[in-house]
């Protein structure tokens, strides 16, 4: 892969030139040249200054009319190659042979502050080849939501597309009722999904999708290359990345809410945030999205649908894993086989973490017991860990100086609780540093399906303030702050009966 040319030298301004196109280059047959629709009137409504930093551009820049009209699509930066992007998927299990980006962009590729190639793109720019039925467009409501919800990702460490700007444009997008129109401006390790393999293997078969096999092992897991059988390894660790991110999502209650295989990356980092949501209290089988009427994406079954939609990226790879049919298949399926074991490693792992313990309990159905009375008392996910952590501060102290009684426990939790202490006994956690540390992993500030809602409606009613501070609070998830006591409270009882998300396409 050649080196991008935007070095401090190249781009003193931090002014945008120099985007590379190793995509388009190496790739040509899966995207077309493509620029933006032209708007007559940008406004930036949200800039990612901490982001445009990392990625050495110059916020104030970014700000100003001329940053303006590039991140809005209105003017290409010098040297740029924008092309949308070619992909299939299976689409709620139903395989669509071109999807590919109808609305968006591939704007070009940077390198940021840890010299990582990342991916410009801009998504409400236009009607695309790809568009189909589509109007090309975005509105701002959805726009700003998958801004909040991926800079919350961010916060919280886990693996995820950015989202550097959302910028108004000035018309009006036309969706159940007119809408005012945005553009997103997203940043990612890579574009490439699940999909744009399934894509690839019926238009080139193997030869194509060697070379997007070798583009990918070269930008996302260069370790494959060394491996005996490289295709297999980058399989191997496409499972190990999507593992792990799924049990990232769910240990912080989070349900994508349309898992199709091309809203799934190879980089393993989350995209598309459409119909996402965070639960509050604990179901596995809740859904929020309007168009999931199966439960498909329920909560509980991610890790199975992760699964599934990798199967088809192994399908794709079969004939670069061996020659002989039978034999890519046998060795196929082995590698899909570790997928649950990788999964239910993160999944201990991370829930160990978030109850103060070392590492998972030898014995017993401690963590499932745990999550079956959560389930039984309707408790908040989010909150229940903080509260555990309150729990054994305030057995430690006898007050833990905040003023709040105990949360009045049931019987069944408070006899889990015992068992709880127990095993952290049995491990040699020490109370007090364990409840701090519970607290460094365990969110306080998530973006509940209620604020988000009002800071969205708000927001597009042209009042940007209550967004602002939701971007700001979630900024910092773990700790504690003056003022902010209302974004911890999960929606009033009933809220989530009746609440939905929608794709907003
Ligand atoms: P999504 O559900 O947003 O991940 O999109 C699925 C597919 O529909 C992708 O190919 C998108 O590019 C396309 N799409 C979604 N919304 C629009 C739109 N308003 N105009 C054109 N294409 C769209
Ligand atoms: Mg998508």
């Amino acid at each position: 892969m050649s080196t991008v040319q935007n070095s401090e030298q190249d781009a003193p301004s931090g002014r945008l030139v120099g985007l590379d196109d190793s995509f388009a280059r190496e790739l040509p047959e899966l995207c077309m040249d493509f620029v933006a629709d032209s708007v007559e009137a940008p406004a930036t409504l949200v800039l990612n200054d901490d982001l445009a930093q990392r990625l050495g551009m110059d916020p104030v820049w970014l700000g100003s009319p001329q940053g303006t009209e590039v991140l809005v699509g209105n003017r290409v930066p010098e040297g740029a190659h924008p092309v949308a992007m070619a992909y299939a998927g299976h689409q709620f299990g139903n395989y669509s042979p071109r999807l590919g980006d109808g609305r968006a962009l591939l704007l070009g590729e940077l390198l940021d502050g840890d010299s990582e190639r990342r991916d410009l793109h801009l998504k409400g720019s236009g009607r695309t080849p790809f568009a189909r039925g589509g109007d090309g467009k975005a509105s701002i409501g959805p726009m700003l939501r998958e801004y909040v919800v991926s800079e919350a990702m961010a916060a919280l460490g886990i693996p995820t597309t950015r989202s550097l700007a959302v910028v108004s444009t000035g018309e009006s997008v036309m969706r159940e009722t007119p809408e005012p129109g945005a553009v997103l401006v997203r940043v990612a390790a890579s574009h490439i999904r699940v999909g744009t393999f399934e894509y690839a293997v019926r238009l080139g078969g193997d030869e194509l999708v060697r070379r997007l096999a070798d583009y990918s092992i070269a930008r996302h897991h260069p370790e494959a290359a060394s491996a005996t059988n490289p295709y297999l390894a980058f399989l191997g660790a496409v499972i190990e990345a999507q593992a792990g991110l799924v049990a990232q999502w769910m240990l912080v209650g989070f349900i994508h809410g349309v898992m199709n295989t091309d809203n799934m990356t190879i980089s393993g980092e989350g995209i598309d945030y459409g119909p996402c949501a965070f639960m509050d209290r604990y179901d596995p089988a809740t859904v929020f999205s309007s168009i999931d009427h199966g439960g498909r994406y329920a909560y509980g079954n991610q890790p199975a649908v992760a699964a599934w939609n990798l199967a088809r990226l192994a399908e794709t790879l079969l004939g670069l894993i061996a020659t002989d049919p039978d034999e890519a298949i046998e060795l196929a399926t082995a590698e899909l086989a570790e997928f649950q074991s990788r999964f239910q490693q993160h999944w201990s792992n991370g829930l160990a973490r978030k109850l103060g313990l070392e590492s998972p309990p030898s014995d017993g159905p401690l963590f499932e017991d745990l999550l079956s009375t959560m389930q039984a008392d309707r408790l908040d996910w989010t909150g229940t860990f903080r509260e555990l952590a309150r729990t054994l501060r305030v057995e430690a102290t006898d007050d833990d100086g905040s003023g709040e009684a105990p949360a009045a426990h049931s019987e069944a939790m408070r006899q889990w609780i015992g068992r709880w202490r127990a095993e952290l006994e049995a491990q040699g956690r020490p109370v007090g540093s364990t409840a701090e540390g519970m607290d460094e992993v365990n969110p306080l500030y998530i973006p509940r399906n209620h604020l988000v809602d009002d800071a969205l409606s708000d927001a597009t009613g042209g009042t940007l303030a209550g967004f602002e501070e939701l971007v700001r609070v979630l900024k910092d998830p773990y700790h504690r702050r003056d003022g902010c006591d209302g974004f911890t409270t999960p929606a009033p009882e009933g809220f989530e009966d009746t609440f939905r998300t929608f794709c907003g396409t």
